[in-house]
């Protein structure tokens, strides 16, 4: 007793961990070092032991406040402790049953397998244009739906028969057995693989659905898009999923919505980012420029002097929120004066008469080359004068 280890540092958690914490970390260990993963190992059965010690007093509230205030002391007899606490796995099947339920030996089996089932979800995905999603279409889906046979009114039993009460759990569908280990008893529950869970047996299956209570056919749905969605997000349909069990209701159908690329078009969130090129002319000169926004080309006026870069927003262009369909995002638009090129001869003669009425920068060059030297020399000059 004198060299056991701290609870908390059995199980690698923190002295204020929450009973989450604990339970998870136990779990984590149980698994690790439960016998029937290492038979026969000695020093894994000791850790396992010493783990489910751990977890036996701190996941009760009572004997933990007592662990925190007097230590291994509260359950040997010796310290200050209320009662001494003789560690006793068989006392240990409730705290345990839902550690490993489920965990060896498979499958779920803490629900009830009498009561109503709702079907489980699908998911699928369906693939939209750039405009699609902003203002949102109607798409026809198509897809294999499971549906509770009417033939047998989904018990899987030949009509005129029915199923039997299965005699393996006594239509219980699931197996309770308490195995005698080194540390007492351990709770095993077990879905049971004879009736998988349902407690009935068909003795005679139904032709049309080969005892499986479910026909699958194809079926076409009809997806709404809402205007606004975004690539990724899912639209749900209430009732188009599985079937449900025992007069349980269908689950739901999950549609994700892919969304493709636009060639122009960047969107983040409700705003959308596009770069449009303007002539030097119209850059210099401002005016009316045309831009391509989701709702079509609109014009836009510019400022005489607009520079490459300049940023614009055109409220309202841009894309619907979810929320509210009239309310829109914006529209960005980076301007990006073109530098002409292939210029015919024309051109070239009329940029040049420009250049020289507007300081001569085509020869700025050669000649600011010169007079820095100049400069230069007449400096070197002043200092050798100086000496
Ligand atoms: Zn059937
Ligand atoms: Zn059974």
């Amino acid at each position: 007793m004198a060299d056991k280890r701290d609870y908390y540092e059995v199980l690698g958690v923190d002295r204020n961990a929450s009973d989450a914490a604990i339970k998870k970390a136990y779990r984590v260990l149980a698994k690790k070092y439960h016998p029937d993963t290492n038979p026969g190992d000695k020093e894994a059965e000791a850790k396992f032991k010493e783990a489910s010690e751990a977890y036996a007093v701190l996941s009760d509230a009572e004997k933990r406040k007592q662990y925190d205030q007097f230590g291994h002391a509260a359950f040997d007899g010796s310290g200050g402790g209320a009662q001494g606490f003789n560690f006793d796995f068989g006392d240990m099947g409730d705290i345990f049953g839902d550690i490993f339920d489920g965990m060896f030996g498979g499958g779920r089996s803490r629900r009830s397998n009498n009561g109503p089932q709702r079907g489980a979800n699908l998911r699928t995905s369906v693939r939209v244009t750039f405009e699609e999603a902003v203002f949102g279409c109607e798409k026809e889906i198509e897809l294999t739906l499971k549906d509770t046979c009417t033939k047998c009114n989904g018990t899987g039993a030949k009509p005129g028969t029915s199923p039997v009460t299965c005699t393996k759990c006594g239509g219980k569908g699931q197996i309770v057995y308490t195995q005698q280990s080194l540390f007492g008893m351990v709770r095993n529950v077990q879905t049971c693989p004879e009736c998988n869970g349902t407690g009935k047996m068909v003795k005679e299956k139904c032709p049309d659905c080969y005892g499986t209570g479910y026909t699958s056919s194809r079926k076409k749905i009809q997806v709404s898009v809402p205007a606004g969605i975004d690539n990724g997000q899912s639209i749900r349909i209430r009732g188009k999923g599985e079937p449900g069990v025992n007069g349980g209701e269908r689950g739901d159908l999950l549609v994700e919505v892919v969304v493709s690329k636009h060639p122009t078009f960047q969107r983040q969130d409700v705003n959308l980012y596009s770069t449009s090129p303007i002539s030097f002319a119209q850059a210099a000169l401002g005016g009316d420029i045309k831009i391509k926004t989701i709702d079509g080309d609109v014009l836009f006026n510019i400022k005489p002097g607009t520079q490459t870069d300049t940023k614009i927003r055109l409220k309202g262009k841009g894309v619907p929120s979810l929320r509210n369909k009239n309310i829109r995002g914006d529209h960005f638009v980076t301007l990006i004066v073109q530098v002409p090129t292939h210029l015919t001869q024309e051109q070239k003669d009329i940029i040049r008469q420009y250049d020289e009425v507007s300081g001569n920068t085509l020869k700025v060059d050669s000649e600011g080359v010169k007079e820095e030297k100049k400069q230069k020399k007449s400096f070197m000059d002043k200092i050798k004068d100086s000496f």
